[in-house]
């Protein structure tokens, strides 16, 4: 097992966006689940806090400790896949972008995936991580069982029909519960999409919304602020023997338009902000992309250019006022932004704390240009938020706490409940788990 301690060297740690950084006492690299659990066993002994990270992709101080930091990422293996059933078990620390690629040799496929492949499992499934679908719902829901290491080094088997309290809670644990240590999934065969972007008027895309939700398998919807312009994904399975994007091709989408040409305008934008809106005015219109690939290469895209983010779930029904809210705000307050308003839909889960617990959802994400000032834009958006119970992505920036998030999901005491008995001293807590589940009780 690789080892830093803090006395050879004062240890650090930061996350993707910059944004959140600490000094752990130790960070461990293990290998075997025996190793992790030891681990936690010798910092219950010696009265140490714990933190798992995946790929630190959360913009949240959720990941933090001044304890032991435990990086899975000598612990990424593919385990067992039973095509026949359906299923993966992986190593809790695999990133998506490798079991994607696992997955398709073995002609199967997650059956959904968010914007990006550079999460772990286990941190994605700990945040309620999801992309945009109109019957699936997050990647958590594709849970079908879980090994977790508790806070006195116990481990622990769960499913729907084994220690089925624990695995209930578990599935979005916020790292809360104990170290995740391997996750069996659902896993469907591979698949083609038929990927289509289109530039059109925000309040056409409106308009359409519901339709555009009910004929597609996967549809979602960027708005520039500032324009009239919004930019619509339509993401459809397909068995027809198209010709899939070339390198070049998937070069010139992914890195060119969406990283190179983007990072040129924030750079430039943080300078001279007012050349913002005239960029946003002319890139949307500059065509529609259509093309056919593996569905994991659809749904996730590179993101190179560094930003913090704010993403609220709220109720379906309320998803157009909601973001005609946004835009008033946007408009009214004046802010230039050079980032767009990205809204997705899920349909709901039965997990106390996902975001899409008990509800079809609409998805509404805020993003600024890394070291930009979000404070007064962030907090405008989730006062509006608010007004519909919403629910702040636990891996986004928000400025919730445990007494305003717990009526806003009903099993609530049940996921304290499944705290309390895998973690009762708290060996798994830090600022951010203190500020949004309160104490242990
Ligand atoms: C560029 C970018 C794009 C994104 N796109 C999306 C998107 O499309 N959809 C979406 O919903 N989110 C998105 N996110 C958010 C991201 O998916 C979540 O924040 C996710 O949790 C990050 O995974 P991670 O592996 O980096 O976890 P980390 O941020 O490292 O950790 C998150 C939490 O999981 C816990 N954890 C990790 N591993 C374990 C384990 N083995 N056992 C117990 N707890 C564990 C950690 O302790 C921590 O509490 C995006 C983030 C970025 C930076």
């Amino acid at each position: 097992m690789a080892t830093s301690t803090s006395r050879r060297s004062r240890l650090s740690w930061k996350n993707w966006a910059g944004n959140q950084e600490c000094a752990p006492a130790r960070i461990d690299a293990p290998s075997s689940e025996e190793e992790i659990a030891q681990i936690v066993r010798d910092a219950a002994a010696a009265g140490q806090r714990v933190k798992v990270v995946g790929s630190g992709h959360s913009f949240t101080a959720i990941a933090l400790t001044d304890g032991r930091l435990v990086q899975l990422d000598n612990y990424q293996r593919v385990l067992k896949t039973d095509a026949v059933k359906g299923q993966v078990t992986v190593q809790a620390g695999i990133k998506l972008h490798r079991l994607n690629e696992e997955l398709d040799r073995r002609g199967l496929a997650m059956p959904n995936l968010g914007d990006i492949d550079r999460q772990s499992i286990s941190g994605a499934i700990s945040t309620a991580t999801h992309g945009t679908a109109r019957d699936l719902g997050g990647i958590a829901r594709d849970v079908v069982g879980l090994r977790i290491i508790a806070g006195d080094g116990s481990i622990i088997d769960c499913s729907p029909e084994e220690n089925a309290d624990v695995f209930h809670a578990a599935r979005v644990g916020l790292g809360a519960l104990g170290v995740i240590s391997t996750v069996t999934l659902k896993a469907v065969p591979a698949f083609n999409l038929h990927a289509r972007e289109v530039p059109m008027d925000v309040e056409e895309c409106l308009a359409n919304m519901d339709d555009y939700i009910a004929a597609n398998d996967h549809f979602e919807f960027y708005w520039v602020p500032g324009t009239r312009w919004a930019i619509a994904k339509f993401n459809n399975r397909t068995a027809a023997d198209q010709p899939k994007r070339g390198a070049w091709h998937q070069f010139r989408d992914d890195m060119l338009f969406n990283n190179v040409a983007f990072w040129v305008v924030c750079r430039v934008g943080r300078v001279r902000p007012s050349i913002i809106p005239r960029v946003a005015k002319i890139m949307p219109s500059s065509g529609a992309t259509e093309y056919v690939d593996s569905s994991y290469k659809v749904f996730c895209t590179p993101r190179m250019v560094r930003f913090y983010e704010m993403e609220y779930e709220i109720p379906f029904e309320a998803a157009t006022e909601a973001f005609n809210r946004v835009r008033a705000y946007i408009k009214r307050s004046g802010l230039i932004l050079s980032f767009p308003i990205e809204v997705r839909f899920t349909i709901g889960d039965d997990i106390p704390l996902s975001t899409t617990y008990g509800r079809r959802s609409c998805y509404i994400a805020c993003h600024v240009y890394e070291h930009t000032q979000y404070q007064q834009y962030f907090e405008a958006v989730e006062d509006i938020m608010d007004d519909y119970g919403g629910r702040p992505h636990w891996g986004k920036l928000h400025f919730q706490t445990a007494e305003t998030l717990a009526p806003r999901y009903p099993e609530w005491d049940e996921f304290q409940a499944a705290r309390k008995k895998l973690d009762p001293e708290g060996r798994f807590s830090n600022p951010y788990l203190d500020r949004v589940l309160g104490p242990i009780a």
